[in-house]
């Protein structure tokens, strides 16, 4: 757990968020802020700053990443209509939480 670090205290219990998905890895909880209709965050439990601190022995948690975002995508009932998969990464890329997480937007009007 890395100190000031708004997930690891949401993932510590710390802070309150509303989980959709928790598997000891990776964790599925919604975006406070909400920038569609379906906005969750896939987040691993293991603090990584960004997508440019991952490690070659990261590639497992990555790929379960992917999975687990296809899966609640399933789950929250926009797999079919289609959804977007985003990485903002450092502040230049509009990166705001220095921790990991894989964005899930769905349930656009008019698709
Ligand atoms: P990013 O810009 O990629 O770092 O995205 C961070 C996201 O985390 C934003 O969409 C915020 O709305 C969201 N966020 C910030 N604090 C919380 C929180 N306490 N619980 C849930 N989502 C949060
Ligand atoms: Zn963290």
């Amino acid at each position: 757990m890395v100190q000031d670090c708004v997930f690891c205290k949401i993932l510590a219990g710390e802070l309150p968020a509303d989980f959709v998905f928790r598997n000891g890895r990776i964790a599925v909880f919604k975006d406070i802020r909400p920038h569609a209709p379906v906005h969750l965050l896939v987040v691993p439990e293991k603090h990584i700053r960004s997508v440019n601190d991952i490690r070659p022995e990261d590639g497992n948690l990555l790929a379960e990443m992917l999975f687990v975002a296809k899966e609640t995508a399933k789950t929250a009932g926009v797999a079919e209509s289609g959804y977007k998969l985003l990485f903002n990464v450092e502040r230049g890329g509009g990166q705001v939480i220095f921790h990991l997480h894989l964005h899930i937007l769905g349930g656009f009007q008019g698709i």
